[in-house]
């Protein structure tokens, strides 16, 4: 595919009017709670860009986000998914915060605390599409906020958001790694117009390499996500590898440590009035634990934490129940609860508590092979 020189200036089109000025969109994108950051031609990426892309997914380090190979095609060039694309329009919500955690320890990564961005960016990017069409600005777009094929990092980095950190995050000089990000994708072939681009990088810096639990970063700029806290408690489904449920400490959401140690951004404004705090960060984790499926999926509506599923958050707060050495009554009743992949790692946990009694008598009646190998690793120890 072409490389594109961003800078290189559209033809005119339709009637041959002058194409709108960024301000008008930047007007529009105010009204709605948005700052209009960059507009880029939308083209296919760079060739270096795609080639990294195929050597992240050939290596595996994708793990079990098989829809990022489906979409690979559309993941290089917004063009084979809207064939209308012309423009590009980048946005992105500050969402620095303090640590967030459940009422008895159990942190979660802070982009999850409050609302739901995919619902707060995402309408707010919606308005605006509907607004620029409206006005009669464009007469196809496509708001997208993480749910979409689209390489949210590289654009920003095109745009000038940000430069690109060893920890493979966008990093902006005062916001530091703490943004979110959003796109509009319009018919309209505009005027490329960006961020002013910065100068500064990671230098000599490798805290977040460092501090990483898991030694998810092979090199810099480089992320095997199968070993990432955030892929394990987020995307992956199943059984956590037992290798890395001690490193999980007390994460029960994602991770945010190589961000927290990401000296850009360290006096970011705090941005918790924008976005809230979820009122099920009341509940304890041994309270999250004894949560039916309709309990969980209403006491946690709105929030990105339903992502992993019931099963999914109930496994991670067994995980962090063991690592704080506490719940053990939670963990004795979850080690008869309906799903096998909860009593699995509720075994583990008691293990971590020492707590054998109940294990050996579960070793009795279990029927599922899973939670009796667990069970048994369990025992062995
Ligand atoms: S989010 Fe946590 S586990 Fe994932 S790369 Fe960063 S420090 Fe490592
Ligand atoms: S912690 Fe250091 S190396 Fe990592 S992204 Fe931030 S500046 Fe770059």
């Amino acid at each position: 595919m072409p490389e594109i020189d961003p800078e290189a200036p559209f033809p005119e089109i339709g009637d041959g009017t002058r194409p709108p000025l960024p301000d008008a969109v930047q007007a529009m994108a105010a009204e709605v709670g948005l700052e209009l950051r960059a507009g880029l031609p939308a083209e296919a990426l760079k060739p270096e860009t795609q080639r990294r892309l195929t050597e992240w997914l050939d290596r595996g380090y994708a793990g079990g986000m098989d829809y990022l190979d489906r979409a690979k095609e559309a993941l290089v060039d917004p063009k084979a998914w809207k064939p209308w694309a012309g423009t590009i329009l980048l946005f992105a919500l500050p969402y620095a915060r303090g640590s967030v955690s459940f009422r008895n320890g159990g942190r979660v990564a802070r982009y999850a605390a409050g609302r739901d961005y995919h619902n707060l960016l995402g309408k707010r990017l919606q308005r605006l599409g509907k607004r620029m069409r409206a006005g009669g600005l464009v007469t196809q777009f496509r708001a997208v906020t993480d749910a979409g094929p689209i390489l949210e990092r590289e654009w920003a980095v095109s745009g000038g958001l940000g430069f690109r950190g060893k920890n493979t995050l966008l990093i902006h000089p005062r916001l530091g790694p703490w943004q979110l990000l959003g796109e509009v994708l319009v018919d309209a072939r505009w005027q490329t117009w960006r961020a002013s681009a910065t100068s500064v990088d990671c230098g000599t810096c490798d805290a977040c390499l460092e501090i990483c639990p898991t030694g998810a970063f092979p090199q810099p700029y480089l992320l095997d996500a199968r070993r990432c806290l955030s892929y394990l408690s987020i995307e992956h489904r199943g059984s956590i590898p037992r290798e890395h449920r001690r490193a999980f400490g007390d994460w029960v959401f994602g991770c945010d440590l190589c961000l927290e140690v990401c000296p850009f951004g360290s006096k970011s404004e705090d941005q918790s009035q924008l976005w809230g705090q979820h009122a099920a960060l009341h509940l304890t984790l041994e309270e999250v634990l004894s949560l039916s499926k309709a309990d969980f999926r209403r006491l946690f509506r709105g929030s990105p934490m339903q992502r992993p599923g019931w099963a999914g958050f109930l496994r991670n707060a067994c995980i962090v129940l063991g690592n704080l050495q506490c719940g053990e009554g939670a963990l004795r009743k979850a080690l008869h609860h309906a799903e096998p992949l909860v009593r699995c790692h509720a075994a583990w946990a008691l293990a971590e508590l020492g707590s054998m009694t109940p294990l050996q008598s579960a070793r009795k009646t279990e029927s599922d092979p899973e939670v009796i190998r667990e069970i048994d690793l369990a025992l062995d120890r």
